[in-house]
Formats: structure tokens, C-alpha cells, sequence
């Protein structure tokens, strides 16, 4: 492929359904379960986010667990729950592709395709999803560079897929304090690097659920197009990441706090 820039900074507002992200809309809030558990928790989660303000709805379907032994996702019965809880509340869903062999399942169900830190370097899925034609949430590798990110959806890009979203979880450092430390100078670099919009996951950028509210409004406050936030209605319960997951009135709450900066 001959090399010429395609993401130069010129602003590109992607489109799901009704909802424009980037470019000066307003930001979007992505919540929902770490993973998909079953029917009843994932309707009625939905349904609680729908009543306190949601825009898209997040649940994972093939989790992509450092555990083998961990809880892996419920599959295609997973995608169809999130199907059925999106005719319920009429939010789009966002849900991880994790390798090719289950494109087509995906596209199915999914509205916003997303591909996680693990999988950022992943060329050849990357050009798998430069090649359809739906939006491509694409995650920050915990340990990539702006550069080496910004390469990553230049991969979609040039494989014909400008619609891109791109999402801020954090990186490693030297500190364990916090699961990753959260880059909120890469919402500003990113923006004008590519023109993409750039949206933050808190939850996984700092796995601790009291920084969930702060690192929101510096998020928004640095010009972030939206927020993904880990949401479950029984957080205790949850069979992925329930330390770092907001009950809907703590989610509400975080949805109240910022808006006066937008
Ligand atoms: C997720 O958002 O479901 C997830 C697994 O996050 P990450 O890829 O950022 O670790
Ligand atoms: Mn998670």
C-alpha cells in the first residue's frame, strides 16, 4: 500500500444512528457491564442507565481475561442479550471483536465494534475492521505510545474505515497504586494528532471507583468527545471487574457532575 496520511487532524464526526461523536457535539456517555452475565442483568442495567442518561450501551460478550481460568464471556447468547436490551431501551451497543473468526457474529449485533488494549496491536485484525462498515471503538494499548496508537487507527484508516472513536484506558507505569495511570494529556494530543474523536474509560484507567468522578470531569474538561463507564446493577455480583463498577445512582452522580463543563 502506498503510504500517504490519511488521519491528519481534520475533524471526523462519527455517526450511530442519531448520535454524532466529535468534532463540537456533545460527549457521549458509553456505560454498561464489564461483561455480558445474563438476561435479567443486563436489561436491567440497561434500563437503569436509559433513565439516568445514556448514550451508548457497553457489555462484553468474548472477554479477553489475563486469567485463563477467569470467566471468558457467554458468547453469541451474550450478543443476544445486549440485542434484546437494546430494543428495550433503543441504545446502540458497543461490544468487543477479539479475533476475526467471529466478524461476522459481531457485526450482527454490534452498532460500534471495539477492539480492546490486548488487541491494539493486532494489524491484522485492525485491517479486518478497516474493512467494515461500522465504527471501530479503538482502545489504547496498555503499553503504546501516541504514536504507536495513532498508527493504530491509521491501519483502519487506510484500509477504508475512517470511522474511528478513539478510547483512553490508561497505560502502565511504574505505579501500581492505581490499575494504569490514566493519560487525560493524550485526549488533547489525540484530537489534533488525528481529528478522531476521544473518548475516556476511567474505570479501567484507574480500576478504583472513588476516581471515577474526578478523572470524568478532567476528562471532559481536556475536551474528551464522551466516557465509557463500567456499570452494573449489583457490582457485588459482577463476574468481571465489579470493584471498579458504579451502581446507576453512582453513575448518575458522575453524569450530574459534569455538567457544567460542557
Ligand atoms: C473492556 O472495556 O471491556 C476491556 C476489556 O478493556 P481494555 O481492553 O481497555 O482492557
Ligand atoms: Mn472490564
Amino acid at each position: 500500500m502506498k503510504y500517504k496520511k490519511i488521519l491528519t487532524g481534520d475533524k471526523v464526526v462519527v455517526e450511530v444512528n442519531d448520535l454524532k461523536i466529535g468534532g463540537n457535539n456533545k460527549p457521549i456517555f458509553i456505560a454498561g457491564p464489564c461483561s455480558v452475565e445474563s438476561r435479567e442483568q443486563v436489561i436491567e442495567t440497561a434500563i437503569q442507565l436509559k433513565e439516568r442518561g445514556c448514550d451508548v450501551l457497553r457489555g462484553g460478550a468474548f472477554k479477553p481475561r489475563t486469567s485463563p481460568y477467569d470467566f471468558q464471556g457467554l458468547g453469541e447468547e451474550g450478543l443476544k442479550y445486549l440485542k434484546e436490551a437494546s430494543e428495550i431501551t433503543n441504545l446502540p451497543i458497543v461490544t468487543e471483536l477479539m479475533d476475526e473468526t467471529s466478524l461476522d457474529m459481531i457485526l450482527e449485533y454490534a452498532d460500534i465494534i471495539q477492539i480492546g488494549s490486548r488487541n491494539m496491536y493486532n494489524y491484522s485484525l485492525l485491517k479486518v475492521v478497516g474493512g467494515v462498515n461500522k465504527p471501530v471503538l479503538l482502545k489504547r494499548g496498555m503499553s503504546a505510545t501516541i504514536r504507536e496508537w495513532a498508527y493504530a487507527a491509521e491501519y483502519i484508516a487506510a484500509y477504508g474505515n475512517k470511522n474511528i472513536i478513539l478510547c483512553e484506558r490508561g497505560i502502565r507505569s511504574f505505579d501500581s497504586y492505581t490499575r494504569n495511570t490514566l493519560d487525560i494529556s493524550a485526549v488533547p494530543i489525540m484530537k489534533q494528532e488525528t481529528g478522531l474523536p476521544v473518548i475516556v474509560d476511567p474505570s479501567h484507567g484507574t480500576g478504583i471507583k472513588s476516581l471515577i468522578k474526578p478523572m470524568s470531569r478532567a476528562s471532559i474538561a481536556s475536551g474528551a468527545d464522551g466516557l465509557m463507564i463500567e456499570v452494573h446493577f449489583k457490582p457485588e455480583n459482577a463476574l468481571s471487574d465489579g470493584f471498579q463498577s458504579l451502581t446507576p445512582d453512582e453513575y448518575l452522580d458522575v453524569i450530574n457532575s459534569i455538567k457544567t463543563l460542557y
